[in-house]
């Protein structure tokens, strides 16, 4: 059991990391691992927190995701699609298939994410995936890399 901090996205003995350790490919987005697969359940299952005005890396990789949006809103791609998010929605990213979470409506964005334990690293697109991604306009205007 890991009880929940009165009053904010905290939980004790949990700390407040960075999103990821390398790169400027991200903005203002912290992680907290509340559970590290174990029990034979391999899992992680994570917190994410989106500053206003931050995002998440464009990434694409074989595991999946499944999000559940605990506080605020934003947008997220998924594929070539782009859908405004709020509290308790769930998103689902298949595998290999271009994401990234946004912080654009004036406040964070903070989710739990489920993801296998074991599991293949993102990869980043290069300049022909940018251009692949940007035939659509939307998503073109909407990605940070
Ligand atoms: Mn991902």
């Amino acid at each position: 059991m890991i009880r929940h901090h009165s009053g904010g996205y905290r939980w004790d003995g949990v700390d407040v990391h960075p999103y990821k350790e390398d790169g400027t490919h991200f903005k203002s987005i912290t992680r907290q691992t509340l559970f590290k697969g174990g029990h034979d359940l391999g899992v992680e299952f994570r917190y994410f927190e989106i500053g206003e005005g931050g995002h998440s890396t464009l990434e694409r990789h074989l595991h999946a995701h499944v999000v559940m949006i605990i506080q605020g809103s934003g947008e997220v791609l998924v594929g070539d699609e782009i859908t405004s998010i709020g509290m308790y929605d769930l998103v689902q990213i298949p595998p290999f298939t271009w994401h990234q979470f946004r912080a654009t409506t004036g406040e964070p964005l903070g989710f739990l994410c489920i993801v296998n334990t074991e599991r293949d690293r993102p990869q980043r697109p290069g300049e022909p995936e940018l251009e692949e991604l940007r035939q659509e306009p939307a998503v073109g205007e909407f990605i940070r890399h």
